[in-house]
């Protein structure tokens, strides 16, 4: 295998697996990823870490420490960059469930008269411009830096509808953009400026879907899309586009705005196939590689790799997928 030549990323992405399937990941990253030529795994932590500065903010199942290190070092016995995710401002809600932190700082939060079991939103937010939110957040990115010894850290930030709410008292009446760049550059400030690690996030709400055509969840249609010119060049953009399509035309976009740029798919292969090629034809020395995203937790990927019983069927498709995009060069 070639992988330790690869200069390029060759990442997959997933969500945090229960504390008791670590042994089970550890030995699909063994087995499966390493041999395929994997060199960046984006794990996605969230809440789901048994943090110690404000242990009132663990979900209900965690990792531990040592589990991370656990991860951790068979990543680096195979040479695999193991990189933490927090998803930042949005996404702090999933269905009829709110996560910990606009549960224990309602004050937070930047719809509050909206009910906690989110009636008729896709998912809540927190307020950017709220003095107090960053220093919880950034407690807990630390201790996600510490435990991971991390030299790259994913922000998220994609999918934010709520901002620049009504409800907010300070963030009514502000313009989408100022405001989504403000929380770009305070994580940047703290991350990439204060702790000198390489700062990932997702690129869809800095996509004009006016002028992108992706629609309302792939490109912004609220609003935050200029915030593009308003935040550093050095940030790797991940511009997920999960369907099939002609042309991709944000993967030119980013490059041409001075971003490095990691495609990313999901599990549909065609489409996959499409986002890694269309990206190969209009790359720059700013394509730094592709990033395969599975949306299935740690413990179902791990299965679905491993070919062993219980594995979801979405996780089954993403397995598939990046097995197309990785091994069909
Ligand atoms: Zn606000």
């Amino acid at each position: 295998m070639a992988a330790q030549q690869k200069a390029q990323w060759m990442g997959v992405h997933i969500m945090a697996p229960r504390a008791e399937d670590v042994p089970l990941l550890n030995r699909a990253i063994e087995q499966t990823l390493a041999p395929l030529g994997v060199n960046v795994l984006i794990l996605e932590v969230n809440y789901s870490f048994e943090y110690r500065s404000h242990p009132e903010l663990r979900a209900s199942t965690v990792l531990s420490k040592a589990d991370i290190r656990d991860i951790l070092a068979t990543c680096r016995k195979h040479r695999i960059r193991l990189i933490p995710q927090f998803n930042c401002l949005g996404h702090q809600s999933w269905a009829k469930t709110t996560f910990p932190l606009l549960v224990k700082y309602p004050e937070f939060d930047e719809t509050p008269q909206i009910p906690l079991d989110n009636p008729d939103i896709y998912c809540r937010s927190w307020c950017p411009l709220h003095p107090k939110v960053n220093d919880v957040v950034f407690a807990l990115m630390d201790e996600l830096i510490d435990a991971f010894e991390a030299d790259a850290f994913h922000v998220g930030m994609d999918e934010v509808f709520l901002i620049a709410s009504d409800q907010c008292p300070r963030c009514r009446g502000k313009n989408p953009a100022d405001l989504f760049a403000k929380a770009v550059n305070d994580y940047h400030q703290h991350l990439a400026k204060k702790r000198r690690l390489t700062m990932l996030m997702w690129g869809d709400r800095l996509l004009d879907d006016s002028v992108m055509g992706y629609g309302k969840w792939e490109a912004s249609q609220n609003g935050t899309a200029p915030a593009v010119e308003m935040i550093p060049k050095d940030i790797v953009i991940c511009d997920w586009h999960y369907e099939l399509r002609d042309e991709y035309p944000s993967v030119p976009f980013f490059q041409q705005k001075g971003f490095r740029v990691l495609p990313s798919s999901w599990r549909n292969v065609q489409a996959a196939l499409a986002l890694r090629d269309y990206a190969r034809k209009n790359a720059t020395e700013k394509m730094i590689g592709h990033l395969c995203t599975t949306w299935s937790s740690g413990s179902d990927i791990a299965r679905a790799l491993l070919d062993v019983p219980k594995a979801s069927d979405s996780a089954k498709q993403a397995v598939q997928a990046l097995k197309a995009v990785i091994s069909q060069d």
